[in-house]
């Protein structure tokens, strides 16, 4: 088979991608070995002949959209889910060969899959790194076996240890490790534990965010009966404290944070993320995928049988206004430590309130633009609130 990178040099020879715009493409993978207790996505166990159907319905939908293909050029790739790793390496494969049979990569796309760890094998990373993929992003939560255990998770802290070794071994030179602080019976010196032991490992990049328990997962259930294990959740000072810790920790062992809950060493902050945040138009192929394509977001239905009988249809389509656009241009630009361009259309629109959150400390201006400071990002949601419009501009 013909890897997505031979089709991309070629495809670039031939074709001035350059003047195409930038698309990111996000394949959802609704598939996991088991359900987390924390887990309210999209996902669920399948077996291997469902996820066979998935994977020829997901390379139909990428060759029904083939017209994009005249617009834009692919700059990042995002396998994400459910457990993206949990399809055979030849899978993963195909779709990457579809997708370049109908739009051009970028030189340098970046290629994301998403990874559990006990999921890979030596056989699936070789598969990954022929077919192009050049970054993993590994859900790993803690290294902790007895949170893990909590948690649900499929595999303990030395599984992953041997994933994350066996993809260095296999040439990956962008890793990203999935952290969750403020887990029931966590204390502040766990947390730290757990960044140490990470960051000893020198990944690229460390996502960290809190748990947030979610209604009508079987953690809110069994924290509301006030099942052993599940009850003694840090209290507001100590999650406060670990969220702290994880900023000054990860700064002096040399991650830069560069979004709320995102940190990268120099270079390898992750571009698909960075593109949500900035707006950029993106696909994204399987059940309840979304997608940003001029102007319009769209949502994938989230019906798998449907879909596995190659019924391709949305859930919504909305076409964003002006006001829409703008305030969106905030709430996710805002995200990122390097704030947004202070652009006319802002100082009109929302001069007083740039003005007051200025005032208040929570907000800064700077090299033309502006940015949440330090007490800003503490109370993000407030200030990302300020900005929603009454009225249509
Ligand atoms: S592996 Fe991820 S998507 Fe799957 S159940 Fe666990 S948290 Fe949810």
């Amino acid at each position: 088979m013909r890897t997505a990178e031979q089709n991309t040099s070629e495809k670039m020879a031939a074709g001035p991608a350059a003047r195409k715009q930038r698309l990111g493409v996000y394949l959802h993978i609704p598939f996991c070995v088991r359900k987390c207790a924390y887990c309210d996505f999209l996902s669920a166990p399948a077996s291997r002949e469902t996820r066979e159907q998935y994977v020829e319905a997901l390379k139909e939908e990428i060759r029904r959209a083939g017209e994009l293909g005249e617009r834009y050029r692919i700059e990042t790739v995002f396998f994400g889910g459910g457990t993206p790793s949990l399809l055979e390496g030849r899978q993963t494969a195909e779709i990457l060969e579809t997708l370049s049979q109908v739009m051009l990569f970028a030189g340098d796309t970046e290629i994301t899959v998403e990874c559990n760890p006990g999921t890979l094998t030596e056989e699936k990373l070789g598969a990954y790194r022929a077919a192009g993929v050049n970054r993993l992003s590994i859900g790993l939560q803690s290294a902790d076996n007895r949170e893990l255990l909590l948690l649900g998770r499929i595999h303990t802290f030395e599984e992953f240890l041997e994933n994350y070794e066996l993809a260095r071994k296999k040439g990956f030179r962008n890793l990203n490790v999935d952290l969750m602080s403020a887990l029931p019976g966590q204390t502040r010196e766990g947390w730290l534990r757990t960044l140490e032991k990470v960051t000893d490992l020198e990944p690229e990049h460390i996502s960290a965010y809190s748990l947030i328990i979610e209604e009508g997962t079987p953690f809110y259930d069994r924290y509301r009966e006030g099942a052993p294990g599940f009850r003694e959740l840090p209290d507001e000072d100590t999650d406060r404290r670990m969220y702290e810790d994880t900023k000054r920790y990860l700064g002096e062992r040399g991650y830069e944070r560069y979004e709320i809950s995102n940190y990268a060493k120099p270079g390898y902050a992750c571009r698909h993320n960075l593109s949500y945040w900035e707006r950029v138009d993106y696909k994204g192929f399987g059940t309840g995928a979304a997608s940003l394509l001029e102007g319009v977001r769209y949502k994938n239905s989230t019906d798998l049988a449907a879909y596995l009988k190659k019924e391709f249809t949305y859930e919504s389509v909305f076409p964003l206004s002006r006001k829409d656009e703008l305030e969106e241009t905030m709430f996710l630009g805002l995200r990122k430590m390097e704030g947004v361009v202070l652009t006319e259309l802002m100082r009109n629109i929302y001069g007083d309130t740039l003005d007051r959150l200025t005032r208040e400390g929570v907000l800064a201006c700077g090299g033309g633009r502006i940015f949440l400071t330090d007490r800003g990002i503490d109370v993000s949601n407030y200030v990302l609130s300020e900005f929603l419009l009454d009225e249509e501009i």
